[in-house]
């Protein structure tokens, strides 16, 4: 309705309310001419992911086997996965797009103000086998109005699990050890959504897994891809409402 038509019909309202009709015809034209914020819908809810490459700039993270430091391969797996997310439609906003420095509390800012239904916080290590999901240590509390900063996980914890475990399945599916863990995570702590902290190791090849290295494309590709088919599930579980407050 264009504002002077709702001004219009908002008089012909107020006309019929002060003939003693129903107030409500007022109220009513008032809605539709945008005048009372409760009468605006929230914006619609998009899937939205968040892919933290963890370290950069002065940064460098782990210094790995192959001589690069850890800053440059979770840049390198955070624009792999997104253009993996983008193919399947999958919006994606990253903390950073280069060897940029960007602090712990500006990557959770980040996040946040994405309003993601995922955070991957991306890490690699030289120690462990295969890829290690860390959720936070931090204790479940039920959602406040105004959530603290450094514990506002707190709130997300049940839902922060539920990720891993999807993550997980796809991981274990594409024939990787996965191991599970809960920490103090210090930019993941003070993020509002669900969050995992990943950090990819070589594979050691125990049983039915064959050794890889942080180097090895394919074992790059593997983790990309199932992590990829992750949050594709994540994403038709969370449409089916199944991960929602
Ligand atoms: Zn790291």
């Amino acid at each position: 309705m264009s504002d002077r038509l709702a001004i219009r019909s908002l008089f012909a309202a107020c006309n019929r309310a002060l003939h003693g009709r129903r107030l409500v015809w007022a109220f009513t034209a008032l809605v539709a001419a945008g005048h009372l914020a409760s009468a605006q819908a929230p914006p619609a809810p998009r899937f939205i992911v968040v892919l933290d490459a963890a370290h950069g700039g002065d940064d460098p993270g782990a210094r790995l086997s192959t001589g690069q430091p850890e800053k440059a391969f979770t840049l390198a797996l955070s624009v792999r996965l997104r253009s993996l997310l983008a193919a399947r439609g999958i919006q994606v906003v990253t903390t950073r797009e280069s060897d940029a420095t960007v602090d712990l509390n500006h990557r959770a800012e980040i996040a946040n103000h994405a309003y993601a239904q995922a955070c991957l916080s991306l890490h690699a290590s030289e120690s462990g086998s295969g890829v290690h999901l860390f959720t936070s240590s931090l204790a479940h509390t039920q959602p406040t109005r105004f959530a603290a900063w450094k514990t506002a996980q707190s709130a997300w914890v049940p839902r922060s699990l539920a990720l891993a475990g999807v993550l997980n399945s796809a991981l274990l599916h594409a024939g990787m050890t996965v191991t599970l863990g809960r920490t103090p995570l210090l930019a993941v702590d003070s993020m509002t959504c669900p969050s995992v902290a990943i950090e990819i190791a070589p594979e050691r090849g125990s049983g039915q897994t064959a050794n890889a290295g942080l180097d090895d494309p394919g074992y790059q590709a593997r983790v990309a891809e199932a992590l990829a088919a992750a949050l594709v599930e994540w994403r038709s579980d969370w449409g089916s409402g199944a991960h929602q407050p």
